[in-house]
């Protein structure tokens, strides 16, 4: 039976377009608390900042949210890392870190997202040096299905098993980061770049600053933003793929307001206040939409993206814009860049479900030579999931030995095999 703690309404995902399918929100406000809610026989899922866009939180029985344990970050600043509440965000974790003299090497698109839940499904920047999010993390505290908190570290068997696991190993409470001393970084934006000489060059683009993103709208033309350290060497020069410096802030979807992102013009700023394409305080991107992601190696990323523009440029009306990022290769078993340098070929699109869905489909036959394997919080057509990662098998025992009856399980769980049908 469950225990009586606090509950929220079911809330809808970020985007809005759908509610959580559970039959209850609870809100544990201590450890023990939540340890009677995971061992009551209820299937149970952890809930982070609502930003994925499917029925991946789902669960058959409830939902629990993390954000009322009352736990703090611990800074252990001779080990160089920092232990974090998993439902603590970025946006949070950033300036607490500069204010103590510490940075993350990576951060997302948007600093709103949870710890636990972007290194859940291995959320990612850009930058050829930078890994995942996942990347960063040295430990993790995990209460089990019998309510035992255990902690995973690097080193151990179950470490890179652990990390990118959707959940279904059940609530991430700590999650423990690497970080390093604190650094500025510089935005700029170059504007009316060719999109063929990008593509054709896409290694170099993305070699060319600590952190590079490319975005278009499929039209023959893109834009290159780069996010660059000032202790590292200076920028490689682009200026033969054209372009022109951009003459003010931009937002990367047109017609979107640009103050809600993050400061460009080349002006330094510390690591959290650029990274992230937009600001704590602000939305980020459109709002009401829908975002794919497919990862690709590297190595074949020009051809892949070649492939993409196909599909994406036939069916323009539902984009809004494509992003083309790059990420170095990690361990985690189930990371998009499991052993692979990686790139992966980003879309926000209008909130059609029915038709994106399609599309997707359609981009996700365009890349299957490729070797894509999709974003877990992000719409994917595929349940062919298993033949993209060569340690699935590892990942599945690791699932089915830490919880045998699925109280962790969900349906996008089920339905991609990673717990019991
Ligand atoms: C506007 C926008 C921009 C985005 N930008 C990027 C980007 O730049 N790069 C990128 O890679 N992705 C991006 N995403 C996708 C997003 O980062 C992922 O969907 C991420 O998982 C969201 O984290 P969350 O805290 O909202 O987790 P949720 O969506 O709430 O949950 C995601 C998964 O994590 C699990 N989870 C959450 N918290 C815990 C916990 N404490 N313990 C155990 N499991 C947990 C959930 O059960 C679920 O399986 C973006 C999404 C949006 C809406």
């Amino acid at each position: 039976m469950l225990p009586d703690v606090a509950t929220r309404p079911v809330p809808t995902v970020w985007a809005g377009h759908r509610t959580y399918a559970s039959g209850a929100l609870l809100v544990p406000a201590s450890r023990e608390q939540l340890a009677s809610i995971v061992t009551s026989g209820t299937p149970v899922r952890t809930l982070g900042s609502r930003h994925s866009f499917t029925d991946l939180v789902d669960s058959p029985g409830v939902l629990v949210a993390l954000d009322g344990l009352g736990e703090e970050p611990v800074l252990d600043a001779d080990a160089r890392t920092v232990t974090v509440p998993g439902s603590l965000t970025y946006g949070t974790l950033g300036p607490w870190l500069h204010e103590r003299g510490f940075a993350l090497a990576a951060m997302a698109s948007l600093p709103h997202i949870s710890v636990a839940g972007a290194v859940s499904t291995a959320t990612h920047g850009s930058g050829d040096g930078a890994t995942t999010l996942a990347g960063a993390v040295v430990a993790l505290e995990i209460m089990g299905v019998d309510g035992e908190v255990r902690r995973v570290a690097r080193g151990d068997a179950a470490f890179h098993g652990s990390v990118v696991a959707l959940g279904a190993l059940g609530p991430v409470l700590t999650v423990t980061l690497a970080v390093e001393p604190t650094y500025d970084v510089a935005q700029t934006v170059i504007d009316d770049v060719d999109l063929a000489a990008i593509v054709a060059n896409l290694g170099a683009v993305h070699a060319s600053a600590s952190s590079v993103s490319v975005f278009t709208r499929w039209d023959g033309s893109a834009s290159i933003w780069r996010k660059h350290r000032t202790d590292a060497a200076p920028m490689a020069d682009l200026s033969g793929l054209g372009g022109r410096l951009a003459d003010g802030p931009r937002h990367p979807i047109a017609g979107e307001d640009a103050s809600s992102c993050t400061v460009q013009g080349g002006e330094t700023g510390p690591w959290w206040a650029r990274l992230p394409h937009f600001r704590i305080e602000n939305r980020p991107s459109a709002g009401a939409e829908l975002q794919s992601e497919h990862l690709v190696p590297q190595a074949v990323a020009g051809e892949a993206v070649a492939a993409a523009a196909q599909v994406l440029g036939r069916h323009r009306d539902l984009v809004l814009v494509s992003e083309l990022r790059s990420m170095a290769a990690d361990e985690h078993w189930l990371s998009s860049a499991h052993r692979r340098a990686t790139v992966g070929i980003h879309t926000t699109w209008r909130q059609d479900v029915t038709a994106v869905t399609d599309v997707v489909a359609e981009l996700e036959a365009a890349l299957e030579p490729f070797e894509h394997r999709p974003h877990w919080g992000k719409v994917m057509a595929t349940t062919d999931l298993a033949r993209r990662y060569p340690r699935w098998d590892d990942a599945v025992a690791l699932v089915h030995a830490s919880d045998p009856a699925g109280v962790f399980a969900g349906p996008f769980t089920r339905r991609v095999g990673l717990t019991g049908a």
